[in-house]
């Protein structure tokens, strides 16, 4: 007689424990119903990059000096510099120039360093592509003006 009424009294005492953790789920699902969604629907929305974001880097290839200091500030030595000596001025020719963002980790030592500022980082971010060869940017691509997401009208922003 003992035993089944310990095993009913065990029962009723887990049946309150789950009621109470299914209680407890549901109140933090109502508690999320009540905030605003913090995703968006991209491509079709986008939130404007923060001011000081790291995306593509800019390039200008007529301030650079080929002095190579990028090359040695990045943590996995990305950028080439290609460049040639002109013997009668006695002066670096830069001949071209490209970074890889497929290898990129955009850490922006390359950036800060440059004496030149011949480098900015912009607010693009959409750098895939199908071919990962695509991702070397050369310095054409490099100079490429950047283009702003705050520009960008046919995009729905919250
Ligand atoms: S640090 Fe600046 S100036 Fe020097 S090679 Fe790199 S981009 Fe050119
Ligand atoms: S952002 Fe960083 S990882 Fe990318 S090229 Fe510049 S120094 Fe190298």
């Amino acid at each position: 007689m003992f035993p089944t009424i310990t095993k009913f009294q065990n029962y009723g005492q887990q049946a309150v424990e789950a009621a109470r953790d299914i209680g407890q789920g549901f109140a933090v699902t109502l508690d999320h119903l009540n905030r605003s969604s913090i995703t968006v629907h991209y491509p079709y929305e986008k939130i404007l990059p923060s001011e000081r974001f790291r995306g593509r880097i800019h390039f200008e290839f007529d301030k650079c000096i080929a002095c190579e200091v990028r090359v040695r500030v990045c943590p996995i030595n990305l950028p080439v510099v290609d460049w040639s000596l002109t013997r009668g001025v006695r002066k670096k020719q830069l001949k071209s120039y490209s970074i890889d963002f497929g290898v990129c980790i955009f850490c922006g030592n390359c950036v800060e360093y440059c004496p030149t500022n011949c480098l900015s980082m912009t607010e693009e971010y959409e750098l895939s592509s199908y071919d990962r060869h695509e991702s070397n940017y050369d310095q054409s691509a490099l100079g490429r003006l950047p283009f702003s997401t705050s520009q960008d009208f046919s995009i729905q922003r919250l």
